[in-house]
């Protein structure tokens, strides 16, 4: 790999020359890949089971394992059902020196595609509220699909700068995660737009953003709460300078702990994040609450209609408990546990789980709400497997038990993975157009 002379010279004055070498040695080895297994859906054990393979652990956090070359989670069932995601293992350490908690509300200021927001509400087994923004929208549809494979209930998804978004949050988040966007130093080995992208001055420039995105996210900290700044870069500007000056502008801080993991020293590509605290407030639990959902006149509904109510009682055995909202449009969400007062004025994208849309006296159920319950929840599945599973990935129609009929959860290994329609024998396929495997 052809490295950036500037950068080269960079790490070495960094890093000294013993250690300069080792690092070396380590980006003309291969890179490994990895996986989170999704606790919200499974555990390691039952998860390396299905997958007939080995259990080796990455050694950053418990649910962090390497998967072996070859590994091709695109082509896997159990991808498509969330039992998993592929995260390489530094990336999941900012995510954990958040130590978010079920209950608590959190703020994910940069989020897509969305490895970490998911670390995150399985952190909080999918209790209290998760807002996930991400500013481009392109990617924040990738975010909302991560999310909704994964069966992260409690997110709110919104897409806005983080300057308009964090004063409508003002101190009342227990813990931000600010995994900004950065030169990608980390990523040479794995990501040659990152490698094509770097010069010194781009490092500077995105310091100053940084700094911009850092200083936003204050805001929406409460006193008491935590507030974690990441990047995938090596830079001393856009890591340890970003926070020594955010710390000078902002006393009520401190730092609680900072930390580089390198590809030589960690397992994984690198990472920089530091833990920081605000000073003073309430223990979590006295903090002050977010407000419920607010009822505004024309714009949306929050008793369950008549549809939806049939569509619980004939095709879920255990009716989601969370609160419903229909928009205007006819879209049916079941929302997060609270939602901020200032709702009204955010760019949201998706609150809680997409239940399905009200066509006239018609309930249509979507992808998400089979994505986001287990499969005890549901009055009638199917396990798939050999061809039906390989069809129904594909988007056919297929041969089903003639006793069914309605909407039926589709099953791999015990776990949803989308649904179908049953009627005369026959499941009608309704995967969405973007999620199938040929
Ligand atoms: N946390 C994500 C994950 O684990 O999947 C990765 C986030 S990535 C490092 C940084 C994100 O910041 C990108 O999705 C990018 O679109 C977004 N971004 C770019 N410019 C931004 C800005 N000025 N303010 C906020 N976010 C920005």
């Amino acid at each position: 790999m052809n490295l950036p002379e500037a950068f080269l010279s960079r790490m070495r004055t960094q890093l000294g020359e013993t250690e300069f070498q080792a690092y070396l040695s380590a980006m003309a080895r291969p890179a490994r890949r990895a996986l989170r297994v999704n606790t919200l859906k499974t555990d390691a054990a039952a998860l390396f089971s299905l997958l007939r393979l080995p259990q080796e652990p990455c050694g950053v956090i418990p649910e962090g394992f390497f998967v072996p070359e070859g590994f091709a989670p695109g082509t896997q069932p159990l991808h498509a059902a969330g039992l998993f995601y592929m995260q390489e293992p530094s990336a999941q350490f900012p995510a954990a020196l958040l130590g978010a908690q079920p209950g608590e509300t959190v703020l994910d200021l940069c989020a897509a595609p969305g490895g970490k927001t998911g670390q995150l509400a399985a952190a909080m087994q999918n209790r209290g509220l998760l807002i996930a923004n991400e500013v481009s929208p392109a990617r924040s549809s990738v975010l909302c699909g991560t999310l909704e494979r994964l069966g992260v209930q409690n997110a709110l998804v919104t897409s806005m700068r983080p300057d308009a978004l964090c004063p409508l949050l003002a101190s009342r988040c227990d813990a931000v995660l600010v995994d900004a966007p950065c030169s990608g130093e980390a990523m040479f080995r794995r990501d040659p737009r990152a490698l094509a992208d770097w010069s010194e001055a781009h490092v500077l420039s995105c310091a100053e953003r940084q700094r911009g995105i850092l200083a936003s996210a204050a805001e929406a900290v409460r006193p008491g709460g935590r507030l974690v700044y990441s990047t995938c870069a090596f830079s001393p500007e856009e890591n340890e300078e970003t926070v020594a000056r955010f710390l000078q502008a902002h006393p009520e801080f401190s730092c609680q702990a900072q930390r580089r993991l390198y590809p030589h020293s960690s397992p994984g590509e690198g990472q920089f994040a530091a833990l920081l605290l605000r000073k003073g407030g309430p223990a979590p639990a006295a903090a002050a609450p977010l407000r419920g959902p607010q009822r505004r006149a024309g714009a949306a509904q929050t008793e369950p209609p008549a549809a939806l109510r049939r569509f619980f009682s004939e095709t879920m055995r255990v009716p989601p408990a969370a609160q419903v909202r229909t928009l205007p449009d006819g879209r049916v969400f079941l929302l997060p546990e609270r939602l901020p007062a200032l709702l009204e004025r955010m760019r949201v994208l998706r609150a809680g789980v997409l239940a399905g849309e009200l066509r006239g006296a018609r309930f249509v159920p979507a992808h998400g709400l089979f994505l986001a319950y287990p499969k005890s929840a549901f009055s009638a599945a199917a396990e798939l497997e050999g061809a039906a599973l390989s069809a129904f990935l594909a988007g056919e129609a297929i041969p089903c038990d003639p006793a069914l009929s309605g909407y039926v959860a589709a099953c791999v290994s015990g776990h949803p993975l989308g649904f179908g329609k049953a009627a005369g024998g026959t499941l009608k396929n309704h995967l969405p157009k973007g999620l199938r495997i040929r």
